[in-house]
């Protein structure tokens, strides 16, 4: 076993879980109605080591939309059908140092990062005409979602339609940065922007739970493997492309800090979720809506942080 004393290390994790539960403090994302009404208590923790020993405790069957979490997920079915030659002939490297959601493009005019809306919006169009350019919108849709079952061990993904809906109602924002990039011609030449936006708000409003999302983050901790089912869902250079720029990238304007005092990958996204990767040990997500200014789940940061006070996980512990 690769985490020997197993039931110790979920009691740690249960006193962390008990000890972040009575902070309060953070706001619910508010820029649609159906998050905004998200009950603020819901807090669950869910743990897939990387030889399938699992732990949960709290709302964990609860579903949510995957929103930003859904990012590394895509960037990586991109990179596994395009190589990382060809994603990264179109989108950078870089922490942006800006808003997840600004309107700023890198010095060559492309998106910094795939972690970040543009980012992720130019990955969904690479999807949208280099893989599945053969598809209806349907089974681009299918496939997109068969990709993350697998990355789930084949547990349910599901789909939230109001949210979709009013995430494109509201979705002001992610339309400028698509006609500012297609004005800098950063997309693929067959893209149909209004299209690629639709995938988009799909992605961000597929519904699963805590406990699902454990088993991807510990495919990823597994450098590719899902734990669950033994399938090889990623190469591991794959999976060291995602982890890299999750490490940089994954936490909006905090990632810089994240790296610095959590030193492990981790993605997180408006719905209060935070994907975090414990390489060639475990993966671990965190659910709890109330937000940070940054956009984080306050519970999320302080379950990781108070993780590694027990936990030597930090990249540069063991030096
Ligand atoms: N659907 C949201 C948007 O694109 C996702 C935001 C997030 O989780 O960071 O604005």
């Amino acid at each position: 076993f690769v985490v020997p004393d197993f039931l110790g290390f979920t009691k740690d994790i249960e006193e962390i879980y008990w000890k972040c539960k009575s902070n309060t403090d953070g706001k619910v994302a508010s820029y649609i109605p159906q998050l905004a009404r998200v009950n603020p208590d819901y807090w669950g923790v869910s743990v897939c080591t990387i030889d399938g020993q699992r732990f949960s405790i709290g709302d964990v069957h609860v579903p949510f939309t995957l929103q930003s979490c859904s990012k590394p997920l895509t960037y990586a079915v991109a990179l596994e059908c395009l190589s990382q030659k060809v994603v990264h002939q179109y989108v950078g490297q870089e922490p942006s140092g800006r808003n997840f959601n600004e309107l700023v493009l890198d010095h060559n005019k492309q998106p910094h990062n795939p972690m970040i809306n543009a980012g992720a919006i130019l990955v969904c169009s690479l999807l949208q005409t280099l893989v599945h350019s053969e598809m209806t919108l349907a089974e681009k849709f299918d496939f997109t979602q068969n990709w993350f079952q697998r990355m789930a061990g084949g547990e349910n993904f599901g789909f939230n339609n109001s949210i979709f809906l009013s995430e494109r109602e509201a979705a002001d924002r992610n339309y400028a940065l698509g006609f500012y990039m297609r004005e800098h011609k950063v997309f693929p030449e067959k893209t149909n922007l209004r299209e690629c936006l639709d995938f988009y708000f799909q992605i961000c409003s597929m519904e699963t739970t805590a406990d699902s999302m454990s088993v991807v983050a510990a495919t990823l901790a597994n450098g590719g493997i899902c734990p669950i089912t033994e399938e090889k869902v990623f190469r591991p250079d794959v999976v060291r492309d995602v982890l890299s720029l999750m490490h940089s990238c994954g936490m909006y304007d905090y990632s810089g800090q994240f790296a610095f005092n959590v030193g492990l990958p981790a993605k997180s996204g408006v719905c209060g979720g935070i994907l975090l990767v414990v390489p060639n040990v475990a993966g671990i997500f965190t659910w709890s809506p109330p937000l940070d200014p940054c956009g984080n789940s306050v519970r999320g940061v302080q379950f990781c942080k108070e993780l590694l006070q027990v936990f030597n996980f930090h990249r540069y512990d063991n030096l």
